[in-house]
């Protein structure tokens, strides 16, 4: 059986994502935050993804520290035997507009939205090489593409990200090793729901479903891009946004 990590289950999209893919029957290892709160709350996600039969285990690590990247991938790959998937899916926001953005806020984001994700390709890849075959999904976002004012140190951290999964695409391609992101719009999590209703209705003005996206409409393109039928989809970045901008 397949395995897939992804980091920043326990809630949100990457804890649909978790639940998407034991669905479709890959065992999940659910990374959390290390903290109490999120460690239970990945508990919980771990018991729902064990209902679809699958093997479920939870890793504390936090993924902007190569040293608990490197801890949690260790233990992973001699619980699991294999990683088939990974899907960097965590994330923070620390939105100010420019001339009120801490520095602290600035490097905190791309710390933890964007060196995580070298971090998680740079230790998993050594790992997908060996076994020749791999897929993994990066999230990035919308205002990695378009830019989001208030938000210049998050859509650095998307934006970067996209770069580095054309680069990880290019360079692991030939070790049948797929990497693509997904750039998800205004999604209905616990990160959303932190915003005023007058920003909310003006952005889903934006989008032409004018309605928000649903965790699981981000697990379903996350599912086919770590399935067999996305075998030569390589590189791209597969924006879920309901049509924010055409
Ligand atoms: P969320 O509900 O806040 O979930 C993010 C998860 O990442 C949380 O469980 C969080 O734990 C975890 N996390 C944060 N820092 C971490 C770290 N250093 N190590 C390990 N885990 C960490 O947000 P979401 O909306 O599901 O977002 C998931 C991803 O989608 C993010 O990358 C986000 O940027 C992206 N995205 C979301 C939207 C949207 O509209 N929701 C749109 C575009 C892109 P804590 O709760 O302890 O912080």
């Amino acid at each position: 059986m397949a395995t897939a990590l992804i980091t920043g289950a326990s809630q949100g999209i990457g804890a649909c994502i978790a639940k998407r893919l034991a669905k479709d029957g890959f065992n999940v290892v659910i990374n959390h935050y290390p903290s109490d709160g999120d460690k239970e709350k990945a508990e919980a996600v771990a018991e729902e993804c064990r209902a679809f039969g699958v093997k479920a285990e939870c890793y504390a690590a936090d993924v902007s520290k190569y040293e608990d990247c490197e801890a949690m991938v260790k233990a992973a790959k001699a619980d699991f035997g294999t990683i088939d998937a990974l899907v960097n899916n965590a994330g923070i926001t620390k939105d100010a507009l420019l001339a009120r953005m801490k520095e602290t806020d600035y490097d905190t984001v791309i710390a933890v939205n964007q060196k995580s994700v070298f971090n998680m390709m740079k230790l998993v890849c050594s790992v997908m090489m060996r076994q020749k075959h791999g897929r993994i999904v990066n999230v990035a976002s919308v205002a990695g593409l378009y830019g989001n004012p208030g938000q210049v140190n998050y859509s650095a951290s998307k934006a970067a990200i996209i770069g580095m999964t054309k680069s990880v695409a290019k360079e692991y391609g030939s070790r049948n090793i797929t990497c693509n992101a997904v750039a998800p719009g205004l999604i209905r999590t616990p990160m959303t729901d932190v915003l005023s209703d007058e920003l909310k209705a003006k952005m889903i003005e934006a989008v032409a479903l004018r309605r928000y996206g649903e965790p699981e409409e981000i697990a379903s393109v996350v599912s086919f891009l770590v399935s067999d039928d996305a075998s030569y989809v390589s590189g791209q970045v597969i924006e879920i946004s309901g049509g924010l901008s055409m």
